[in-house]
Order: C-alpha cells, then structure tokens, then sequence
C-alpha cells in the first residue's frame, strides 16, 4: 500500500493535469475552430452572393423569375451552395435545392430583414426546408441604388460540426496516450523516489534502536540528500549526547553508591524510580529489580509509610524516625515536582550509635540525679538539725550550706524530670484534663509563696476551652514551672493572670505576669537548657534555668505550641497551645 501510495498519487495528479489541460484546450480550439470556419465560410457566402447578385440583377429586374431560377439552380450545383433570391415583398423567385414556388414566403427570415436593413444578414439556424442548421448570408440586389430584392446563399452547418468532432476526437485520443504515458512515467518516477525514501526510513529506523552509527549515503543531489545530511548530523549529535548522559548515570550510579545514607526516589504512585545500595540494605531486599517495585513491597514500615503520606499531603519537607529492628533512621523526605511529573526523594541517616549515645547519656544524668538524690536529703537534714544545736555566730554557715544544699536539690529534680523526658520511659498518656481543676491544684502548691510576695491571682478561664487532651502528669509540670517563674520574676504586690480561650480547634492558655519582664534579646534562647538570664538573680531564687526548656519539650511531645511575649519592666506572657479535649 505504502510503495504505491506515491505512485498512485503521482498517477492521479498527472491524470488530472492531462484531463483539466485537455478539457481547456477542446474548449478553446474548438470555440476558435468554430469561429474561424464560420468566418471564412461566411467570407465565402458573401462572395459568391455579390457574384450571383451581379449576374441576377437583370433578369431579377426584367421580372424574368423562370430565368433567374433556373440561373439559381445551375450556380447552386456548380458551387454546392444554396442559392435563393428574394423579392422585396418576401416572394421567393430563385431556389437551388427546392422548387421556388413550393417556398413560403421568406419576408420574415432574420437575415432578410438584416440584409434589408443593415445591409447585409448573417444567421446560423435551423431550416424549415432542408431540416438542417444552416449558415445563411443575405445581401440586398440593388439596381441604381434601387433595392430589386435580397440574395440569400446559405450552406449546411454540418461540415463545421463534423470537423470539430473529428479535431476534438484527435484531442481525447492523443489524450488518453498522454495518460498511460503519465501512469508509466509515474511509475518510473516514483521508484527512485521510493528507494530514497526507503533508504532514509531504514536509517532513522536504525537510530531509533540505538546505532547511532548508522549514515545515509545518497548519489543524488537534491532536498533529499539535504535531509540525509541532516539526520547524519542528527544521528552524531544524538551520539555525543547519549555518550554524556551515559557517563553522567554512571558517575550518579558511583556517586549513589557510595552513599553513606539510604536514598530512595518515588514517583506519585509510590513506585520506586531509583534507590542506592543502601537503601536496598536497610530494607534488606535481596532480589535483582528494585526499581518499578511499590515502596510497601520494599520495606513494610508505619513510620515510613506515615512519612511518604504526609509528604504527599503538604508537599513540603518533611522528616521521621523510623525504627527498623535494632536500627533507628532519621528519614527526611521531599517532594520535588516539575511540569510533567512529581517525585518524592527520601533520604535515611543511620542514627543508631547516635540514638545509643544519647541513651547512655541519659541513663547517666538519671542514675548520677538518682544517686545524688539521697545524700543531698541526708545533707539538708544534718544542716537542718545542726541549725538548732550551733549558736548564732555560726548560724549564715548552716544557712549557706542549706541553700546550696536546696539549689543542688532542685537541679537534680529537674535533671530527673529531663533524662525521663528524653528517655521515653514514661511514654505519654493522653487522657482528657479539666484545665480549671488542675491550675487549681497547681495553686495550691504556691499558697505560700503568693502571700510572702503579696500577689494577687486572676483567673478566667473559659467553659468551652476548659479540656485539654494531655498527660496530666507531664502538663502540670507545665503549668508548675510557667506559675513558678511567673512568681519567681514578679515585683512585690504584683499580679499574675491565666485565662483560656478556643484557638482552630486548640486551647491557647496566657499566662501572664507584672514583674521584671525579659530584654527582646533574650527572648530567642530563653527556651534553651541552662540558660538564665541573670545569674545571680536566679541562683538566688533557686532557678536551675532548666524549667522552660522542660515546659518547651512536654509542649511539643503534647504537639502543642509555646511562645513567649515580654517588656522589661512591664512583666511577661506565655502563650502555650495544646489539643482541646
Ligand atoms: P529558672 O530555673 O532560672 O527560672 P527557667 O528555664 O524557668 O529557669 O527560666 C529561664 C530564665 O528565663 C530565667 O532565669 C529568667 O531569667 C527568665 N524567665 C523565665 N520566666 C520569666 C518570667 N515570668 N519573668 C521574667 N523572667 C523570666
């Protein structure tokens, strides 16, 4: 089909040439054909009319009829033409072909009339009295100026006819060679043009599956062996560029490989695009294809499966612990997306050794507070009863001790309460916790110190923001330390406000002071461990700087929010938001 397409095409478009071509020249000859013959016979008409008018004009004059129609009848055999002489009033006195008295009268013929009037009659028509088309000439027969009557030669139309057709029949014969001229030259044509194009597809066939090798040499010299020329350039090009993005897979391939890190690319159905040797370690997948397997296939995990979801979901960055045996991963993944598709690179950091390390490190600080725990007791005590038996000289040395000995105390609890945070020993229990019955008992706790310091406690907190979901354990030391400082760091007779409001489905606590307030500059690091602002100021009130770090790390465990707004001078505000209950 395909081989004869160009030659059928070829075919019908010369056929089609040949015929439009034809067609206009039948139409042209033939009209000129006509004309020309019509003149010349006309021509012909005319002068044999002026003969015969000359040499009838006497008899016609004479009224000698019998004499001019038998002068008629014997022109009209010589000549071939009908001859027929007209009197003015229409009679027909001389015929040729018929006899003249079997004649109607001729006044009305067109010709007659236009001879008569113009001078000279010219008609092609069907004749009553031959039953043929004729062309008719009509000339006046004048004597002196005197109009005798019209002669009228006239000679058969057919000739004309037959002679175009016989032209036109030339025309369509030496056309119907011209076609199968066409159809062979077609044929002919199209073969070279077939096997060039054979030729071409055959090469670009060849580069589609890889030999880029392939060239394409053509003897001729035209558009088609620019277009080799092309696809041989295209071909080299295509080459270098393979060659380059080879090297580069390659040089990813090495660089992926050695990787410390597991790397993992998905694309949106969570089909696996590309992944690293490690990667395949850590999901201890052994078979050969990696690549084109879902995630879930690879390596079963919750974590990881929470982390990709959540990925897709934000389409920001986002990251995860994810435990596989005795391992722990730090996963971070992000979904980077272009116009055509979106894909999810996650990279996993063995942090195990650093896991271990920490653990030890908080088992120590636990064990060590644990351990100091007992003698410092047993320290205060002995303090406390050497209080009542030294006298007043020696009395500031025990007071020393005691307050040291309360400090010591008060950092070993708080480093108990972190290395429990950090070790996850107490994992979290979330229950619902009524906010008005738990600053209540928080208050209690501070009874005393409100009233050495004089201040006063406002309290509102909302019906409809008054349950939080929180461990009640963990969140009253929230409030404990925030209530603690917010005394600590009151002036005398000062105020302190808590109150409760709904937040997007959260609960926003304030809890607000009138004391000394934070310089701005601080405001950044307050939630750090150990970090104090005044020394001296806090080691006087007993402050150990580790309480807003405690109340930053059980807020977040709850997946909650703190922020802090202070003016110094003017007092400070906490802002904690936690899940409503
Ligand atoms: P500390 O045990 O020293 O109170 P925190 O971690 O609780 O340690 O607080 C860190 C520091 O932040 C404090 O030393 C104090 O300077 C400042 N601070 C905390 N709360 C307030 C407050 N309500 N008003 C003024 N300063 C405060």
């Amino acid at each position: 089909m395909n081989r004869w397409g160009i030659r059928w095409k070829y075919f019908f478009y010369f056929t089609l040439i040949i015929i439009i071509t034809t067609a206009i020249v039948i139409l042209i000859a033939s009209s000129e054909l006509r004309k020309n013959y019509i003149n010349e016979l006309e021509l012909s008409l005319q002068k044999q009319a002026e003969i015969i008018g000359i040499q009838v004009k006497d008899l016609v004059r004479r009224g000698d009829f019998a004499g001019v129609d038998a002068l008629v009848k014997h022109m009209g055999k010589e000549t071939g033409t009908r001859i027929t002489i007209i009197k003015i009033d229409g009679m027909v006195v001389g015929e040729s072909e018929e006899s003249s008295q079997k004649i109607e009268d001729h006044a009305t013929r067109p010709e007659v009339i236009q001879a008569l009037n113009m001078g000279i009659g010219k008609q092609i028509r069907f004749s009553t009295t031959t039953k043929e088309e004729m062309v008719y000439i009509a000339i006046p027969v004048k004597d002196n100026g005197k109009i005798l009557g019209v002669i009228r030669t006239s000679a058969y139309f057919t000739p004309v006819r037959k002679t175009l057709r016989v032209v036109n029949q030339k025309i369509i014969y030496t056309t119907s060679a011209l076609i199968v001229f066409a159809l062979f030259f077609s044929v002919l044509s199209s073969n070279a043009l077939i096997k060039t194009i054979k030729e071409i597809c055959l090469a670009a066939e060849n580069i589609k599956n890889g030999e880029f090798s392939t060239r394409i040499f053509l003897k001729r010299k035209d558009e088609f062996s620019q277009l080799a020329n092309s696809i041989n350039d295209m071909a080299e090009s295509l080459h270098k560029l393979f060659n380059d993005l080879t090297v580069g897979r390659e040089e990813i391939k090495t660089i992926l490989s050695s990787m410390v890190e597991g790397l993992v690319v998905l694309d949106e159905k969570g089909k696996i695009v590309l992944a690293n040797d490690n990667f395949r370690n850590i999901a201890e997948f052994a078979k050969p294809n990696i690549e084109g397997k879902f995630y879930w296939e690879v390596l079963q995990n919750v974590e990881f499966d929470a982390l990709i979801k959540r990925t897709q979901e934000t389409a920001i960055r986002q990251s995860q612990e994810i435990q596989k045996g005795e391992k722990i991963y730090f996963a971070n993944a992000v979904l980077v997306s272009n116009v055509k598709d979106k894909k999810i690179i996650i990279v996993l950091h063995d942090i195990t050794d650093f896991k271990n390390l920490e653990r030890v490190k908080a088992d120590f600080v636990a064990n060590l507070s644990h351990e100091l725990k007992t003698p410092l007791t047993s320290i205060k005590g002995f303090a406390e009863t050497l209080e009542e038996e030294i006298d007043k000289k020696h009395q500031p040395f025990v007071e020393t001790i005691k307050r040291n000995t309360d400090r010591l105390i008060s950092i070993v609890q708080d480093l108990l309460i972190f290395s429990e945070l950090e070790r996850k020993e107490r994992k979290l229990e979330i229950e619902s916790v009524d906010l008005k019955v738990l600053v209540h008992n928080v208050l209690k706790i501070f009874t005393k110190k409100l009233k050495e310091k004089k201040l006063s406690c406002e309290i509102s907190l909302n019906d409809d923001a008054s349950l939080l979901k929180a461990d009640p354990f963990w969140i009253e030391q929230v409030f404990i330390n925030l209530i603690d400082n917010a005394v600590k760091y009151n002036t005398d007779g000062g105020k302190i406000k808590i109150d409760s409001a709904k937040d997007d489905g959260d609960i926003k606590i304030t809890i607000e002071d009138t004391g000394i307030g934070i310089a701005k500059e601080h405001l950044l690091r307050i939630f750090e461990r150990f970090y104090v602002v005044d020394k001296s100021r806090s080691r006087k009130l007993g402050g150990t700087g580790l309480g807003l770090s405690i109340v930053k790390h059980i807020v977040l465990a709850h997946n909650g929010k703190v922020e802090i707004e202070s003016e110094v001078g003017k007092g400070t505000k906490f802002i904690v938001k936690l899940p409503k209950g």
